[in-house]
C-alpha cells in the first residue's frame, strides 16, 4: 500500500519531548496531516519547573538549524537560553581551571525547552489538526491492526488507531519494541546502560544559608575525582541548574536516609556548594529518582512504510558531547527534508530515514564514547594538546586546516560520519586505551 498524504492522513507522534514536538511543528506546516501527540508525563505548561526531571542541554548549530525553519521558533528558544561562554572546574584547594569557547553556546533546561517548543506549537495550531494527550503512557502497539493502547494515570485504557505513527518516545520506545516481534524485517537493537548515573540539582547562588560568587556566563563543575562530579548551569534570578553525576557502582546517595546525611555528604565532597545548600534541597534532592542514561543501537529506525522511530528511541547516546537533543531535532530536519523529496510519499521517505540516517548515528555513537578519554591522564593531556594546536592552525590557515573535530561537533552541522572520518585515529587510539 502506498501512503500519499491527503487530508485525512491520520499520524500520531508518541512522546512530547523535543523530537515529538519539532516533528509536529513541521508536519503542520506542510498543512495536510491530522497530528495526535500522546504524552505520557504531565502537560508542562500546567507543573512547576522543579517537579520535572529537567537538566540543562546545550544547543549548538544542529539543533538551532533544525529549529530555524519554522517561523519565529528559533527567537523563541533563543530568549529562553543561557548563553556560555566557557566552563570554570573548581578545585577542592580552591583553585579554578578555565576552558573558554570562541563562540557562545546556548544552554537550555530540558523543561524549558520543551515548554517553548510547545507553547509556539499550541500557538500556532489553534485548530482541529493538532490533538494534544498528556497523562497518557502508550502501553500496547499493534502494528497489524495500526492500532495503540495507552493508559491513562488512574489505570484507565483505550486505544487509538493511526495511519503513519511516529516514536518519539525516548531511549525506553514502546514503538521501537514492537519492532521486535516483526518477522519479516530482521531488527537488530542493542541496550545498554551507561556506567554513570545522574540526580538533578537546583540551587541559588545567594540564599539565606549565604552566597557564593559564581561567574555568570559559564558551566561549573566541581570534581571530586573522575567519578564524582556536579555541573551546574547559572541561569535568570541566580539560580543554579544541573546535575550530580557518579558512577552506578559506588551506589553514593542511595545508602542516605535523611537531609543530613545529605548535608553531611556536600561538605564533605563539595564544601564550597554546601555553603549555598538550603535544607529543602537537600530533602528535595534525597527523594529525587537517580537517573540512569539507557543508550540505543539499531540497525533500523522504520518498520513497514508507515512507522518511524527518531531521536532518542531510535539512537540514544551518552550525554558526553552534548549530542542527544541535538542529533534528535536534526532527525526531524532530515526527516521534513525526505518528505521534500518524495512528494510526502512516506513508502518512500520512511526506509530511505534508515538509509541516510544509521551510519551517521552510528558515528555519533563512537564519538560520544570515545572522543573524550576518560581515567587515562596521559591521553587526556594529549586529548587538549590536540585541540589547541588543531585551533591555533586552524586559526592562522584556515583553508589547509579545518576546525577541530570537537569545534565541528558543537558548531557546524557537518554530518557525524564525516566528522569521525576526520578523527578516527584519535577514536581508535582512546578505544585501544579502554580495552588494554
Ligand atoms: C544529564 C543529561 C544531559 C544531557 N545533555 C545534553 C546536551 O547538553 N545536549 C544534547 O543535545 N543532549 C543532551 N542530553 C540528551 C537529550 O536530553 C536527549 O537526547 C533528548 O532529550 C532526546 O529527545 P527525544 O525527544 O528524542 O526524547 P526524550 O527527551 O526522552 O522525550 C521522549 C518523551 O516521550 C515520553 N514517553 C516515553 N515513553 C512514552 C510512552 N510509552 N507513552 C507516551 N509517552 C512516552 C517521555 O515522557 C518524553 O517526554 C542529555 C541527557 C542527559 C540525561
Amino acid at each position: 500500500m502506498i501512503y500519499l498524504a491527503i487530508m485525512t492522513t491520520k499520524v500520531i507522534i508518541v512522546g512530547a519531548g523535543p523530537a515529538g514536538l519539532l516533528l509536529a511543528h513541521y508536519l503542520l506546516r506542510r498543512g495536510n496531516y491530522q497530528i495526535s501527540i500522546y504524552e505520557r508525563r504531565s502537560d508542562p505548561t500546567h507543573v512547576s519547573f522543579s517537579n520535572d526531571r529537567t537538566f540543562p542541554i546545550a544547543l549548538s548549530e544542529r539543533a538551532k538549524k533544525a529549529i530555524r525553519s519554522i517561523p519565529g521558533l528559533e527567537e523563541r528558544v533563543l530568549s529562553q537560553g543561557t548563553f556560555i561562554t566557557g566552563s570554570l572546574s573548581h578545585q577542592k584547594n580552591g583553585k579554578v581551571r578555565r576552558n573558554t569557547r570562541k563562540k557562545p553556546l546556548l544552554m537550555m533546561d530540558r523543561f524549558g525547552l520543551v515548554n517553548t517548543l510547545l507553547q509556539e506549537l499550541i500557538k500556532k495550531n489553534q485548530n482541529q489538526s493538532l490533538k494534544l494527550y498528556f497523562n497518557c503512557q502508550c502501553t500496547q502497539v499493534n502494528l497489524q491492526e495500526k492500532t495503540l493502547e495507552f493508559t491513562r494515570e488512574d489505570g484507565e485504557k483505550f486505544t487509538d488507531n493511526y495511519d503513519l505513527l511516529i516514536g518519539a518516545d525516548g531511549a525506553n520506545s514502546a514503538v521501537r519494541n514492537a519492532f521486535i516481534n516483526s518477522e519479516n524485517e530482521p531488527f537488530e537493537c542493542e541496550l545498554s546502560y551507561v556506567k554513570d548515573v545522574y540526580k538533578t540539582l537546583f540551587i541559588h547562588r545567594n540564599n539565606e544559608q549565604g552566597e557564593l560568587n559564581l561567574e555568570a556566563g559559564k558551566i561549573h563543575n566541581w570534581g571530586s575525582g573522575e567519578s564524582l562530579r556536579i555541573i551546574l548551569v547559572p541561569q535568570a534570578k541566580k539560580a543554579l541548574n544541573g546535575v550530580i553525576i557518579y558512577e552506578a557502582k559506588n551506589n553514593l546517595l542511595e545508602n542516605f536516609s535523611t537531609k543530613e546525611d545529605i548535608l553531611k555528604f556536600f561538605a564533605d565532597y563539595f564544601p564550597e556548594l554546601s555553603k549555598i545548600l538550603p535544607e529543602e534541597e537537600a530533602k528535595a534532592l534525597l527523594n529525587r529518582p537517580i537517573s540512569r542514561v539507557l543508550t540505543v543501537h539499531c540497525n533500523r529506525y522504520h518498520q513497514g512504510n508507515n512507522v518511524l522511530i527518531i531521536g532518542d528511541a531510535a539512537h540514544s547516546v551518552s550525554p558526553s558531547l552534548g549530542q542527544g537533543c541535538n542529533s534528535a531535532l536534526e532527525d526531524v530536519e532530515i526527516f521534513n527534508n525526505l518528505l521534500d523529496e518524495m512528494g510526502d510519499n512516506w513508502s518512500q521517505a520512511v526506509p530511505e530515514f534508515t538509509r541516510r540516517r544509521v551510519t551517521d548515528a552510528q558515528a555519533l555513537r563512537e564519538l560520544s564514547n570515545y572522543v573524550f578519554p576518560r581515567g587515562n591522564k596521559k591521553l587526556f593531556f594529549e586529548f587538549f594538546l590536540r585541540l589547541n594546536i588543531g585551533r591555533f592552525f586552524h586559526k592562522i590557515l584556515p583553508n589547509f586546516f579545518p576546525p577541530v573535530f570537537t569545534d565541528q561537533i558543537w558548531e557546524s552541522s557537518v554530518s557525524y560520519s564525516e566528522i569521525l572520518q576526520s578523527c578516527q585515529g584519535w577514536v581508535t587510539k582512546v578505544k585501544k586505551a579502554y580495552r588494554s
